[in-house]
């Protein structure tokens, strides 16, 4: 079959807008008729340049990204910020608690050595990560839930709170977010004196098709206090660029590209400036090692600052792929102009109220998995006939006969799941829509 006659709701790598992949056939042979290809190109030569500072112009329109936050292209995936975030955050924490060790300890002995000062507050600043060392964790799907498990393989188990374990409220599944009063954050520090390193969320988990349907009360800023804030974190792979997203409200905001943005290969980390200091405004790696702490300091192709620094060429960076993203995100910007990520939202929203709409019709046969307070506009997950086998079975072979690709569920939770990313065209989600009352009137 032709592109066009297939409708393809894969969740990832996913469709790409025909236009881009058409223009980019081109890119990969011979950019711009410059006689080479965008594979081949250097990352340090001028047009690889123009590619990315058109990339982050264009992120930094859709998104509206204050000025205090630096836009960074990496490569790890959505699985390598989950290491990133920690490496890169735990150690903010560390150097603010340092800092106050050091000025406590100048003051109360202000003719001590500098190496017996260094001594007094390497204890004290062990006993603290000892004592009060936390990152906080909202487990709502599968990928926060992977996200937590490699924040204790990094640093260890008992310094991971899981604010929130939302299998717990739901017969041992994910399918909802529980109210925000039965969340255990760590207390910040100017509530209790301790304060976590950062509190981290997945806004859209791809798997269970459970989305946050807007920034979480609790973890507003409460003050001007550095130490009275959470840094808050949040995993937007799967809903990059489909609503507007106050940025000035998290430290960090990161997701792979090969959903609503571009193919694999470009992980995007959107870092709030004042996180990144020089590297001699940071924990001395030695300290680190001396204070023992797995994981610390981790790989630094994963270091922000580093990253920062070196707009992003640290070392080489996929150009062919940047370039996709990058034209995503021009269309995007062509299209929705003033309204930016707002016009996308729109149509994100229209088209998963077409395919819940024709979900909910038929209750006896489809029943949407998640609870209805979070669905997600993204990974919309239904089962059959309350899973029987056979009628999934027979779903699906009817959806491929249509030429509706990529409609099984991840394995861990079976039955369908229609991804809506933002380069599913409409014309395709009503043909599954067709399909959806179809198949059901059959029944
Ligand atoms: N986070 C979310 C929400 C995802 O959907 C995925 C992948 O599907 C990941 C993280 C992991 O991404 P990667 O495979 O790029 O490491």
């Amino acid at each position: 079959p032709s592109r066009q006659e297939v409708s393809y709701f894969g969740a990832g790598p996913a469709p790409l807008p025909t236009s881009v992949v058409e223009a980019g056939a081109n890119a990969f042979v011979n950019f711009n008729d410059a006689g080479l290809g965008l594979g081949e190109i250097s990352h340090r030569s001028p047009t690889a340049n123009k590619i990315l500072n058109d990339a982050k112009a264009n992120l930094s329109a859709l998104l509206d990204i204050p000025d205090n936050y630096e836009i960074l292209f990496m490569q790890a995936g959505g699985s390598g910020e989950f290491s990133a975030v920690v490496q890169n955050l735990v150690p903010v924490w560390i150097e603010r608690r340092r800092r106050k060790a050091e000025a406590d300890v100048k003051k109360a002995q202000p003719d001590a050595e500098q190496a017996e000062v260094d001594e007094l507050v390497f204890q004290r600043l062990q006993k603290e990560i000892d004592e009060e060392l936390k990152v906080d964790y909202l487990v709502t799907g599968s990928w926060s839930l992977k996200a937590s498990q490699e924040a204790s393989r990094l640093i260890g188990s008992k310094y991971v709170n899981v604010a929130l374990d939302a299998r717990k409220a739901n017969n041992g599944k994910f399918g909802t977010i529980p109210a925000e009063d039965s969340w255990s954050l760590t207390p910040t520090k100017k509530e209790a004196g301790k304060g976590s390193a950062f509190v981290y969320f997945c806004d859209n988990e791809t798997v269970d098709g459970v989305e946050f349907q807007q920034f979480p009360k609790s973890l507003e800023a409460q003050g001007q206090d550095a130490e009275d804030e959470r840094l808050v974190v949040a995993d937007m792979s799967s809903n990059f660029i489909s609503r507007k997203v106050d940025v000035s409200k998290y430290a960090v905001i990161f997701g792979g590209a090969q959903k609503n943005i571009g193919v694999t290969g470009i992980t995007i980390a959107i870092v709030r400036k004042d996180l990144l200091p020089p590297h001699t405004a940071t924990p001395p790696p030695a300290l680190l090692h001396r204070l023992n702490i797995g994981g610390l300091p981790g790989p630094v192709v994963l270091d922000y600052a580093t990253i920062a620094k070196n707009n992003s060429l640290y070392n080489t960076l996929p150009i062919f792929n940047l370039w996709i993203a990058g034209q995503v995100m021009a269309d995007l910007m062509a299209e929705f102009s003033a309204q930016k990520v707002s016009g996308q939202e729109e149509v994100a929203n229209k088209k998963a109220q077409l395919i819940y709409g024709a979900l909910d019709k038929f209750p006896r046969v489809y029943q949407v998995v998640p609870d209805a307070s979070v669905r997600s506009r993204m990974n919309i997950c239904f089962r059959v006939n309350g899973g029987d086998d056979a009628k999934e079975k027979e779903f699906i072979a009817g959806a491929e006969k249509r030429l509706l690709q990529g409609l099984k569920g991840h394995r861990s939770v079976g039955g369908m799941r229609a991804s809506n990313y933002n380069a599913v065209p409409l014309e395709n989600v009503q043909k599954l829509v067709q399909y959806l009352e179809d198949f059901a009137t059959a029944q």
